[in-house]
């Protein structure tokens, strides 16, 4: 006997968000949460990247988007290393972004994952992981003393200090940079005076220039205006302390920081957020041992801002629906450790360019000041704009997944097409938001429809036309990656074959 299917430790944003996932799947999860309550900490500001896609093919977005203070939108600026990269000149921005304060996103993926039926415990902190061959065991310490749980599997979301990943003998390996930033948003200060063009004159300092930052052999400090009325200051020193992320930022912190790093006083008015964070690049060794898996910022750290959630969401969705799988008893053999070898390598892409970013943004001498210029330089060109933007956004990720075909959408996030069906117009989107897996068949291919019969109980088939259509057929899988797709030019019987092996491949044997 078990007591849940999946245990999920963790209510931050990964843990909340696989248990909704899992929930959409069919598979009640249970959240354990050490927290007493929900957190009001000031981390991330909003949600950037592939993430929001994938929330509109969710039919979330809408959702997120109307409890924020607007709608998502192209991001114009973003830093990269130091450089602010301007996607303005961009017809299409390739990053968009949503202001979606991280406790409030907490709180919308929690509503979320409750509707779909998981359980969230508060108070309850995994003090360890056992497993055997058919079950893990979780070591339990709530108000009331330490008990045990046991499901079937178990899902580390427990952050970047991860009980679950040391229990389970999981190698966190990289680099802690000596470096914390620290960030505040606040009112001036009734004896600063801002200029017309944003600057302001501070007594004892004389004129400090808005968007630039001062270089000092102590730091960096930096500000602009958010609003008219709103400065954002930051301090960026080398500082080897231990500083956890739950540990709230204070203004007489922020004070002395800036003090340290200018060698002067810069008088603060009010402030309305404060965040402080450190930067590491680590990543564990393996995401899966036996029935414990690792997600989120317990899987990967990265030393650059706006990636984190990104990577972290975009785990959970790849594997509840194979987790699900697998306690629905279709899974092929493989499907599980398949979620390593995915997001693994995309953990690995998202570090590589984040510790490039360090790279670029630590570097104090000429030959640093040179590089960042050039670049700026690059920068300037619509091509390394885009790829950069990709880069950031994580758009640029394809799965390495069998590809016969060499098909170039195999393994990539499947284009949200626009469909005309007998009924009118749809999209993709919304042909996978139930995230059921979809063949969608675009150009009448009755072959390839039969070809699926034998899998209807676990996937969708869709019949429709597509203005500009990539391929005569997509299999997409319900994390919304195609798992293979039909090239127009490919002989009947090849294209069958190829249905029958991705079929068998990531959606099991077929059924009688
Ligand atoms: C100041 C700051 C600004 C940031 N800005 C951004 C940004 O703009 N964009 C971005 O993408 N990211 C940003 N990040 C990073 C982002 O906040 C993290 O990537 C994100 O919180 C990771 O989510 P998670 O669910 O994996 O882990 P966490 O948010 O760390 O959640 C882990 C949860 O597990 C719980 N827990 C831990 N151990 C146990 C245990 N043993 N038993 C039970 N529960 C346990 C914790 O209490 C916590 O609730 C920022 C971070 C900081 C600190």
């Amino acid at each position: 006997m078990t007591d849940a299917d999946v245990i999920v430790v963790g209510a931050g944003p990964a843990g909340l968000m696989l248990a909704g996932e899992l929930g959409l799947a069919g598979v009640r999860a249970l959240v354990l949460e050490r927290r007493t309550q929900r957190g009001e900490i000031p981390k991330a500001n909003g949600l950037g990247g592939q993430i929001l896609e994938l929330l509109h093919y969710r039919g979330l977005l809408d959702r997120f988007e109307a409890a924020c203070s607007g709608p998502s939108h192209p991001a114009p600026q973003y830093p990269f290393g130091g450089v602010h990269v301007d996607f303005s000149s961009l017809p299409h921005p390739p990053l968009r972004g949503l202001t979606l304060p991280q406790p409030e996103l907490e709180r919308l993926l929690d509503e979320r994952a409750r509707e779909l039926g998981a359980e969230v415990r508060w108070g309850q902190e995994i003090i360890d992981v056992a497993q055997d061959d058919t079950t893990v065991t979780a070591q339990v310490r709530g108000a009331d003393g330490s008990y045990q749980l046991r499901a079937r599997y178990l899902v580390g979301c427990d952050g970047g200090r991860s009980t679950v990943r040391d229990g389970a003998g999981i190698a966190f390996p990289g680099t802690t940079h000596p470096e914390v930033n620290r960030l505040g948003q606040l009112t001036l200060h009734e004896s600063v005076t801002r200029h017309d063009d944003g600057d302001v004159d501070v007594p004892g300092l004389g004129r400090v220039h808005a968007g630039a930052f001062v270089r000092t052999d102590r730091g960096v400090f930096g500000f602009g205006w958010l609003t008219p009325e709103v400065m954002l200051l930051s301090t960026t020193e080398d500082e080897t302390t231990d500083l956890a992320d739950d540990v709230p930022m204070t203004l007489t912190e922020l004070q002395d920081s800036i003090r340290h790093v200018l060698g002067a006083e810069f008088p603060l008015g009010e402030p309305r957020r404060l965040s402080r964070y450190t930067f590491q690049a680590r990543q564990a060794e393996r995401y899966r041992d036996g029935r414990v898996f690792l997600a989120g910022d317990a899987a990967h750290l990265f030393p650059a801002t706006g990636v984190g959630l990104n990577a972290g969401l975009l785990d959970t969705v790849n594997l509840a629906w194979k987790l699900a799988a697998d306690l629905h008893g279709w899974a092929p053999p493989a499907l599980l450790d398949t979620y390593h070898r995915e997001r693994h390598f995309a953990g690995a892409r998202t570090l590589k360019h984040t510790q490039a970013q360090v790279a670029l943004r630590r570097g104090q001498d000429p030959a640093a000041e040179a590089l960042r210029d050039v670049f700026l330089e690059l920068f300037a060109d619509e091509q390394p704009l885009r790829r950069v933007g990709a880069l950031i956004a994580g758009t640029d990720i394809r799965y390495p997944l069998p590809n016969p075909n060499g098909h170039p959408l195999t393994g990539a996030f499947a284009p949200d097409l626009t469909l005309h069906v007998d009924r009118g117009t749809t999209s993709l989107a919304e042909l996978t938001r139930t995230a059921r897996p979809v063949l969608l068949d675009l150009a009448d291919r009755s072959d390839l429809r039969e070809t699926a019969r034998p899998w209807r109980d676990r996937i969708d088939v869709h019949t429709a036309k597509a203005d500009d259509r990539p391929a005569d057929a997509l299999l997409v899988r319900p994390d919304a990656h195609v798992a293979w797709a039909a090239t127009p030019d490919e002989p009947e019987a090849t294209a069958v074959r190829g249905l029958r092996d991705a079929l068998t491949d990531w959606f099991g044997a077929p059924s009688r």
